[in-house]
């Protein structure tokens, strides 16, 4: 064939061949003015992975998992932006999801993967790939401690001072949610028997959503084809990103579908915060209750 080739920095028009040398290795020659075949330069082509599939560290599991979800209850700290629920005097104990979008999750790491076989980015989120929306749950000592009620974990830490009679009213009032006097007993593991229902109620309402929540991810987390990103720690960073931006879409969600969270944002129901409390409140009442009545029964002061 006729072409035109830069060789030594002319330009020379003549015959040139391709002559395959090896595997990805070719001569061009081109045809001298002197007669022959003179080489003019050689191709060499390395096979390579595309960009950052060199780079990602190949899947040991076959398939993309979404993430699981569990409420994680924490104590109030300053890093959360939101009041701190005890700042409400009459509180005794509260509990409320943490809204804002920075705190909400645990912290959690991402693991990237290249999957060979779907030849796409995996993600894998750390503890067991559970996320976990922050619950603050709070039993409000000080309040407590400022209307003079006297506060013990369970039955067992009763002053043995105190009429056992009286132990029994005071078990039988705290039948009514928000009851309370001064000198008389209040117990944390009853008010914490409420929050836990109200974490308990806050779980279910993230299940609820879980499926469209699922598909969300799958839908964005198991789309990226290895030149997607250049290198693993990426990949890692945009799928933190999106796994925060979802889950925080979904658990406001769940937030305002929680009956009792949610109330402020349903105001057309007849049912008030406290006829719903008093509900949840009753639930958790008998449980630990009927035992405690029993074990007391016996007493003679
Ligand atoms: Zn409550």
């Amino acid at each position: 064939m006729v072409d035109r080739s830069c060789i030594n920095n002319q330009l020379v028009e003549s015959e040139t061949q391709i002559i395959q040398t090896g595997n990805n290795k070719y001569d061009i020659k081109y045809y001298s003015y002197l007669g022959n075949w003179q080489l003019a330069t050689t191709l060499e082509f390395i096979p390579t992975q595309p960009p950052g599939c060199a780079n990602g560290e190949p899947c040991t599991d076959s398939e993309f998992k979404e993430p699981g979800i569990k409420p994680k209850s924490v104590n109030y700290s300053n890093v959360f932006p939101q009041g701190d629920p005890c700042v409400n005097q009459n509180l005794l104990a509260g509990t409320i999801p943490v809204y804002t979008k920075n705190e909400f999750l645990e912290n959690y790491n991402v693991d990237a993967c290249f999957n060979l076989q779907t030849q796409k980015w995996q993600f894998v989120v750390d503890n067991n790939n559970v996320l976990k929306p922050r619950i603050i749950q709070e039993i409000c000592e000080n309040n407590i401690a400022n209307k003079n009620i006297i506060l013990a974990d369970s039955l067992d830490g009763v002053s043995p001072n105190y009429p056992c009679k009286q132990v029994v009213e005071d078990i039988n009032n705290f039948y009514q949610y928000g009851w309370w006097q001064p000198d008389r007993y209040l117990f944390k593991k009853l008010l914490l028997g409420h929050e836990e229902l109200h974490v308990e109620s806050y779980n279910a309402s993230l299940h609820t959503f879980y499926d469209w929540f699922g598909e969300e991810y799958r839908n964005l987390l198991a789309l990226f084809p290895c030149e997607r990103f250049e290198t693993t720690a990426q990949a890692e960073a945009y799928a933190n990103t999106i796994i925060r931006d979802v889950t925080y879409k979904w658990s406001l969600i769940a937030i305002k579908a929680d009956p009792i969270f949610g109330f402020w944002y349903h105001p057309y129901t007849d049912i008030t915060k406290e006829d719903l409390e008093q509900a949840l409140h009753t639930r958790m009442y008998g449980n630990i209750t009927s035992w405690w009545i029993e074990a007391i029964s016996n007493c003679n002061n």
